[in-house]
């Protein structure tokens, strides 16, 4: 059956997983009502996830990317079910007691390595936003907000993709068929960013972003909801709860490291928006001042106009061996892992074209499975993805659960004569991806809760963008970019053109999202809010990003991160600051040394979402970064390579 579990030889196999997941999930709760507080409790807690996980993390990537529909169906289903279920027990008191006697005893917490109590604290912490520690009313109310929430997150998600319909008697004739047509009315379905005609892509954003009074008060109410919540549970604000435990670990950090983040960056901002600018000018001479729907498309033009950029002379460089054997030989060098292709069981694959990777150290054998979905394929979901599908865990018997994970892409299928060929940024993709599947390779938490990528969602992206980092270091590249044909080198100026056309206006993209991530925070910031939440973002473009608000539009209102990334939008900055850190002082010297490649190994990688993350960092820089550090680290990537540069002019 699908990844080896024998029921899953068929749909209506979920069914009976799901059955056996639960009945062994009812022992487990027997199990921690009656066992006295120790760090037994903590075990059986993770066993207890570690059941239902185990079924709802498989069957979470199975509802949305297996061909077959009746198996996606069935997978559905067993999501729902047990995701039912976990709702249940995370409000059934009597479990929640288990813990908390526990978390009470300081006598017994004491005595706990800090893993496991690191891990009773994050079951606790999901008990707790169900209101479970509060009185009846509190209870009944934190069960009401919880529900609600949900619905408006569904609605809000909805709302930020719909289109817009306007009368196309309202725009120019010439322009109409950008958009889709419906009778007497124009469909416009997104921002247009890329269009060359200024016309087009204001008025797509104008229209796209024009705002919708249902859409305005379910973010509204969405937001004052969390609030509400987070302030019924215990906590000041929504991002308040949102950062425990992370690396920021309060919001107070997040703003002082988003503030000197755009301070350091606004005059570069004010540089690349002035080049825009005369872009612009140069392209549309009666209409040249810069507007928010310029940004995306001239800093494209500058970049085409600087570098010329032609993926498809690098694509014949990349091909998906090359670059699957550039990984192979990078792992091994830095860290003693190989990883072999292994033959797959009848009904253990989805699609036939997809691979399963054995991920072996030189000296501690096998550590865990890759499968590789790499390939496009109709109705699946066009998104590069890392799926965990069973974490690790130290068993009862001693015997370690080996993490089973996917990684998703949608390569091109190689066609007669031709292997599948990579652009840059697929190939720079694949690193990141690679990046989250070793770091859920290499955990080794006691707890599948904390396995690998399941750790704090500032620290998660740090191992997959330092991959990035060495996808574009010219001494990796060498290693494995071979012309298919004939076996040519990539020539090094090839790839630091590459690298340098990624700083043109990398300064205004940076603001841009420091902007949305500030926005974030204000909005799950102190309730009730100053201001409309259009009003605020009017305040906050101007002031953190310098390009004018246009009246009548609330891009807020397509925010979709919102939902999913509620106050940790700041998340993606952070990680890539971290992993900017680690880069450059551990391995911009040498990117293939072991002894490094073992410290990141032993401080980052191992701990999964175990350790404290800061903790982690720490333990690889050997020092404690200040916020400074951080956007440092963030700005100074922004600097251009002077040979580069001399070289090329
Ligand atoms: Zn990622």
């Amino acid at each position: 059956g699908l990844f080896g579990v024998p029921e899953l030889n068929c749909p209506e196999g979920f069914q009976e997983a799901q059955d056996k997941a639960l009945q062994e999930s009812q022992q487990l709760v027997q199990k921690a009502c009656s066992t006295p507080p120790g760090p037994e409790t903590v075990m059986i807690f993770d066993q207890l996830s570690d059941s239902l996980c185990r079924v709802a993390d498989l069957a979470d990537f199975v509802k949305i990317a297996h061909p077959d529909f009746a198996f996606r169906e069935a997978a559905e289903e067993a999501c729902r079910n047990i995701g039912t279920v976990v709702e249940k027990l995370n409000t059934d008191v009597e479990l929640c007691q288990s813990l908390r006697r526990l978390l009470a005893d300081e006598i017994v917490m004491r005595s706990l390595d800090p893993e496991t109590r690191r891990v009773a604290e994050l079951f606790m912490f999901d008990f707790e936003i169900s209101g479970i520690h509060l009185d009846e009313e509190k209870r009944k109310k934190a069960v009401n907000l919880n529900v609600r929430i949900l619905d408006l997150c569904n609605e809000f998600l909805t709302g930020a993709h719909l289109p817009n319909k306007i009368d196309k008697h309202v725009l120019p004739e010439h322009i109409r068929y950008n958009f889709t047509a419906e009778g007497n009315y124009l469909q416009v379905a997104g921002l247009h960013a890329d269009c060359p005609d200024d016309l087009v892509r204001e008025a797509a954003y104008k229209i796209f972003l024009y705002p919708n009074a249902d859409q305005l008060s379910r973010l509204e109410e969405l937001l004052a909801s969390r609030n509400s919540l987070a302030q019924l549970v215990g906590y000041d604000t929504f991002s308040h709860r949102a950062l425990q435990g992370t690396m920021a670990r309060n919001p107070e950090t997040v703003r002082q490291f988003l503030e000197k983040l755009s301070d350091k960056l606004s005059k570069r901002t004010q540089k690349d928006f002035e080049m825009m600018t005369k872009m612009k000018m140069k392209l549309n001479p009666q209409n040249s001042k810069l507007m928010p729907w310029d940004h995306p498309y001239y800093s494209g033009a500058l970049r085409a106009e600087r570098y010329n950029i032609d993926p498809g002379l690098y694509c014949p460089f990349f091909s998906l061996g090359a670059c699957m054997e550039g990984l192979n030989s990078l792992f091994s060098q830095l860290l003693g892992i190989s990883l072999y292709a292994e033959q797959t069981q009848r009904g253990e694959v989805w699609s036939e074209d997809v691979r399963k990777l054995a991920v072996v150290h030189e000296t501690e054998g096998l550590l865990g499975y890759i499968y590789c979905d790499f390939f496009q394929r109709p109705d699946k979901p066009h998104q590069d993805c890392h799926f965990t599908v069973r974490g690790g865990r130290l068993r009862e018997n001693g015997e370690y659960q080996l993490p089973v994970v996917v990684l998703m892409l949608s390569l091109p299928h190689s066609t007669r004569g031709t292997p599948t060929l990579l652009s840059p940024g697929m190939m720079e993709n694949l690193f990141h991806e690679m990046g989250h599947a070793m770091h859920s390779m290499l955990g080794r938490t006691r707890y599948q809760h904390v396995t690998g990528t399941r750790c704090p969602t500032d620290f998660a992206e740090v191992p997959s963008i330092l991959m990035e980092y060495f996808a574009n270091d010219y001494r990796v590249v060498n290693q494995f970019a071979r012309h298919y044909k004939t076996g040519q080198p990539l020539p090094k100026n090839m790839v630091s053109r590459l690298c340098e056309s990624k700083k043109v206006c990398a300064a205004a993209d940076m603001q841009l999202q420091v902007f949305y991530a500030v926005l974030d925070q204000i909005y799950h910031g102190k309730h009730p809010l100053r201001k409309s939440t259009t009003e605020i973002l009017k305040e906050t473009q101007e002031k953190v990003y310098g390009l004018p608000y246009v009246p009548n539009t609330a891009w807020q209102l397509r925010f979709s991160h919102l939902v999913g990334y509620g106050a940790k939008y700041y998340s993606y900055l952070m990680s890539r600051a971290v992993a900017s850190m680690v880069w450059k002082q551990c391995f911009a010297q040498d990117p293939f040394d072991r002894a490094m490649g073992e410290r990141y190994r032993r401080e980052m990688l191992a701990h999964g979402g175990g350790k404290e993350p800061m903790l982690m960092v720490q333990g690889m820089l050997q020092k404690s970064p200040s916020v400074e550090d951080f956007v440092d680290a963030l700005v100074s990537d922004l600097d251009q390579d002077f040979e580069t540069f001399i070289t090329d002019s």
